[in-house]
């Protein structure tokens, strides 16, 4: 078992500046917890944690994840919290110790229901932080290697097969090819021991029989670099007998007939080497058509970057060459632990975002693009979140939703309130309207503003049940009150109509089968109650025969919330200062058109006399559609998104209709107080000079 000082001496070989004092802290910590417990194979306990942390030195790790490495297992198997933990060590480290007993309590195996749930939870316990899968892998690796131990033959095959499907694929997914050789390696041996040592037997019978052939092949490669004048380091891998059996399964051939079971690697110092490189090798010998691969100019999803080639080799066998720099070599070996370790004594860090954000992502990716044909993990577990979507908040915190899911569901996974005043949203950094269906990867930056409300048109293609519920809720509860005081307004507006003093104790709602004045009031203004009949009603209460329109009881537009009860006619459009008209649409409500407009929807119902408000001046926005016909220079857009913003108008959508060489149209929503407002607005874009034309939609 690894001691104190030797693991601390680990860490200071790569990081120099390391906090050698925790180190020690959280190893005493460990074997303290850990104390009275011991492992099937008799030795206490805390050689696997110890072990653990030895392996995550191995990976060139910090402090943090090492720290994390000795103490993965105090919270699942022995008394200490997560609150002990975190005033011990703070909240980093209990964070990620949390998040690796997070993920060993994800039972993988379980039945296929549950499956895209615990690979969501699996997601939730990593997306925040890599190193969590990190530790994970390295305590598998320690598992494995430990496997014998278990005495019970089923639960070893179980482990096995658990790191195959799941630990091996991912251990691939995030570049670490070596971790992935060995899970394999032990867990192929475990669930076929039979086929294992055959196969073993016959690299080794190839071995004696050609026992110098990879040395000779080294050697020979070298010479023929040496002349060139390029410096090169050569190494020849076989196989593993797990990758060689999959081949002879996927190709059904027989181990003879692989002939290229030796890899050999050139490494070299700059990537306009490794093609040189190659030239010498193409000119020098025969190559296999079909063969040659170019993973430096498109890497593969995990980050691997190499030069493939295969060519008859100098002793006339089959010989596979890999040329790559000492940088992706090491990419190749540990994946997403070589950008994540120390490289100079400094972390590396490659890119500009959140680095777990990116690297979780990538992953993403990598798992849902897995259907290349010479893809190891077709049939694990790893491909079973086809329902499921998985997107970011800007500060890169994980959503998941089910497939389908728009900008507004995912605004309402949020919070209630950001869903029901959701405009649009910014997906990848591009401005979406909300109805947006979402991608694997997407990260979302919701747009809201107070004017919005639900509308009943967002249940047509919201997708979760939340979001659903709380558009449900939203509008009911309106509703409700909604159409309440509609029809007050109503009743009051019939009362002026025929010169009447408006008295709700006059009012006998018994001939309209109501109990109550609300429930009246509700009926009539849903079209429950015919406006005629209570009009007949009011009328004749009425001793005045010849009645006059009362101009003070008419209905104000702006006492309602626009789309529930009272609705402004998509035909025409009315904003504030136009003259108005309504009419009452059973089960619909109000719906207000401008006087003079045409829809027979006006000829069809009695009108209703409405204004807009009781006040001349009114703080209540309206939203216009503008078309803009912008000349195509790079200034065109911040000049109308600026004229527009600085008038005090909110821009609450744009898109780009029409674009050519000189001009291009940009639709504009925008949200104007009143006529007048939207009039200057207009006259100030066609003042500017990048504009041609601007028309109201
Ligand atoms: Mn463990």
């Amino acid at each position: 078992m690894i001691t104190s000082p030797k693991l601390a001496e680990l860490v200071l070989s790569y990081d120099p500046n390391a906090n050698v004092d925790l180190l020690r802290k959280a190893y005493m910590f460990s074997i303290q917890s850990h104390s009275a417990q011991k492992r099937a194979s008799g030795s206490p306990f805390f050689y696997h944690p110890a072990e653990v942390a030895k392996l995550l030195t191995e990976l060139k790790l910090d402090v943090p994840t090492i720290v994390t490495g000795l103490l993965h297992d105090v919270l699942e198997d022995t008394n200490v919290s997560l609150d002990e933990l975190r005033e011990t060590f703070g909240s980093e480290i209990a964070f990620l110790v949390d998040g690796v007993t997070k993920l060993s309590k994800i039972n993988y195996m379980s039945s296929k229901v549950h499956q895209a749930e615990n690979f969501r939870k699996f997601l939730l316990a990593t997306s925040k932080d890599i190193r969590v899968l990190l530790v994970k892998l390295m305590d598998r690796l320690h598992n494995m290697r430990t496997l014998n131990y278990i005495p019970s033959i089923e639960k070893r095959k179980e482990i096995a097969l658990e790191t195959l499907e799941i630990y091996a694929p991912l251990a691939e997914r995030i570049g670490m090819s070596i971790t992935k050789d060995e899970m394999e390696d032990v867990a192929f041996y475990n669930l076929h021991p039979t086929e294992y040592a055959a196969i073993n037997r016959k690299l080794e019978q190839m071995r004696i029989n050609d026992n110098e052939f990879i040395s000779n092949t080294i050697n020979e490669l070298s010479r023929v670099f040496r002349e060139a004048g390029i410096e090169t380091e050569i190494s020849g891998r076989e196989k593993k007998a797990y990758s060689i059996w999959k081949k002879m399964q996927k190709c059904n051939v027989t181990l003879e007939q692989l002939n290229d079971i030796v890899a050999f690697r050139v490494i070299v110092k700059t990537i306009q080497q490794c093609y040189l490189a190659l030239g010498v090798i193409h000119t020098n010998f025969q190559i296999m058509p079909g063969k040659f691969k170019d993973y430096i100019s498109i890497p593969k999803l995990n980050n691997y970057r190499s030069l493939h080639t295969t060519i008859i080799g100098p002793f006339s066998q089959r010989v596979e060459i890999q040329i790559r720099t000492e940088e992706m070599h090491r990419i190749a070996d540990d994946g997403v632990a070589a950008h994540w370790s120390y490289k100079d004594g400094n972390v590396v860090s490659d890119e500009n975002m959140p680095r777990h954000y990116s690297l979780i992502k990538n992953l993403l990716t990598i798992i849902k693009n897995s259907n290349s044909p010479d893809d190891i993990i077709d049939n694990s577990k790893l491909g079973m979140f086809d329902d499921e979507v998985f997107c970011f908040t800007p500060t890169g915190d994980l959503i998941s939703l089910p497939r389908g899911a728009t900008v507004v569901d995912f605004a309402y996974e949020i919070h209630t309130n950001i869903g029901n005043t959701c405009i649009g949203g910014r997906v990848n950094g591009k401005m979406v309207p909300i109805r947006t269906v979402l991608k694997n990867g997407d990260q979302v930056d919701i747009i809201t503003s107070p004017y919005q409300h639900p509308e009943t048109a967002w249940k047509k293609f919201v997708v979760t049940g939340k979001a659903m519920s709380c558009i449900n809720k939203f509008i009911k509860s309106r509703e409700k009150s909604e159409f309440q005081s509609l029809g007050l307004s109503l009743t009051k507006y019939l009362f002026s109509k025929f010169n009447l003093q408006f008295s709700e104790n006059s009012l006998d709602i018994k001939r309209f089968s109501c109990t109550s004045l609300q429930k009246f009031y509700y009926n009539l203004a849903r079209g429950n109650i015919l406006l005629t009949a209570v009009e007949m009603y009011i009328k004749s209460k009425s001793t005045d025969a010849t009645a006059v329109l009362h101009p003070e009881e008419t209905v104000c537009v702006m006492d309602f919330t626009p789309g529930i009860a009272v609705h402004f006619a998509e035909c025409c459009h009315p904003i504030l200062g136009d003259k108005i008209v309504a009419v009452l649409v059973p089960q619909r409500g109000l719906v207000v058109h401008v006087t003079n407009c045409d829809t027979e929807e006006l000829s069809a119902y009695s009108l209703i006399g409405v204004k807009w408000n009781n006040d001349d001046e009114a703080d209540v926005a309206f939203n216009v559609k503008l078309r803009i016909v912008m000349f195509n220079k790079a200034e065109s857009f911040v000049t109308v998104t600026n004229i527009i913003s600085s008038s005090g108008a909110s821009i609450t959508n744009i898109s780009v209709d029409h674009r050519s060489v000189d001009f291009f149209d940009l639709l504009v929503d925008v949200t104007v107080n009143d006529p007048f407002h939207l009039g200057e607005i207009q006259a100030a874009l066609r003042a500017c000079g990048n504009v041609r034309s601007v028309h109201c939609l």
